[in-house]
């Protein structure tokens, strides 16, 4: 499905240029889950079409240190994951939110009405997280195995189902029509690095004075970070807390003042 000839440069000018509007959208408090729909439908129709811009899979060329496939040296793939962790310094995981092809499909099957599980990251979810990090990083580096290709996540987009990692990544994504991002909490090893840069990010969305403690920002969180003092690591600007809000001005996306 995917179409081998199409530069992977194309995905990568998409990401700028959405990062550029959404920012823009939630700067201006004109962000709303209905506008940024045609982002996702976007981004996720890019990753079975051109396979980009799919941040993970580009890391983990990285850290193979071989990134032919992607048409670039090895030192711009790296530049450009660095470019966009500096982003998410400024303005937030906004591309996770809604640019990664990989973020877009489990945040659209996410939207089917099912009982949702485990909205908090315990500490025993965080270890098995932080352990699945060392082992890509440690396998990748070490022994060159791909683990995000074995996992099937080209495979997925490839849409290529007799491909032996097809099921794996295929069961990820079931398993996030319950969970809110399975691969993005616990596999992804760039969101590990989008989620340092997002808890010191300058923009984040933050409470006011004027917030009643109603609560309903945290009840809508899928991750259960919409609560005040949280640093918003995990916060992948879905803007769902912002929609439930009844009190205007009492969620900004801002600076702390
Ligand atoms: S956490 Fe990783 S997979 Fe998820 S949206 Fe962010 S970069 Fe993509
Ligand atoms: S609902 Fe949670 S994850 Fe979504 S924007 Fe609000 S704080 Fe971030």
């Amino acid at each position: 499905m995917v179409l081998g000839s199409a530069p992977k440069a194309l995905g990568i000018a998409y990401a700028v240029l959405a990062v550029i509007v959404l920012a823009s959208l939630w700067h201006s408090g004109w962000f709303s889950r209905r506008r940024a729909a045609g982002f996702l439908l976007v981004s996720a129709a890019l990753g079975f079409l051109i396979f980009s811009p799919v941040f993970p899979y580009i890391l983990q060329l990285v850290i193979l240190g071989d990134t032919r496939e992607l048409g670039v040296l090895l030192p711009a793939a790296a530049a450009g994951l660095l470019v966009f962790i500096a982003v998410t310094l400024f303005c937030g995981r906004i591309v996770c939110g809604q640019i990664c092809p990989v973020g877009a499909v489990q945040e659209l099957i996410y939207l089917i009405p099912v009982p949702r599980h485990g909205r908090n990251l315990t500490p025993r979810a965080m270890s098995v997280r932080i352990g699945i990090f060392i082992v890509i990083l440690a396998t990748g580096v070490g022994f060159s195995v791909n683990l995000l290709g074995i996992i099937g996540l080209k495979d997925f987009f490839f849409l290529s189902p007799t491909s032996p990692g097809f099921a794996v990544f295929f069961a990820i994504v079931l398993v996030s029509v319950t969970v809110y991002r399975p691969f993005c909490r616990f596999i992804c090893p760039y969101g590990v690095f989008l989620a340092i840069g997002a808890a010191r990010s300058r923009w984040k969305i933050r409470r006011t004075d004027a917030c009643i403690q109603c609560g309903r920002c945290e009840r809508a969180c899928p991750v259960n970070v919409a609560t005040a003092e949280n640093s918003r690591a995990e916060c992948y600007l879905c803007g769902r807390c912002t929609e439930v809000c009844p009190v205007e001005g009492a969620l900004v996306y801002g600076r702390k003042s």
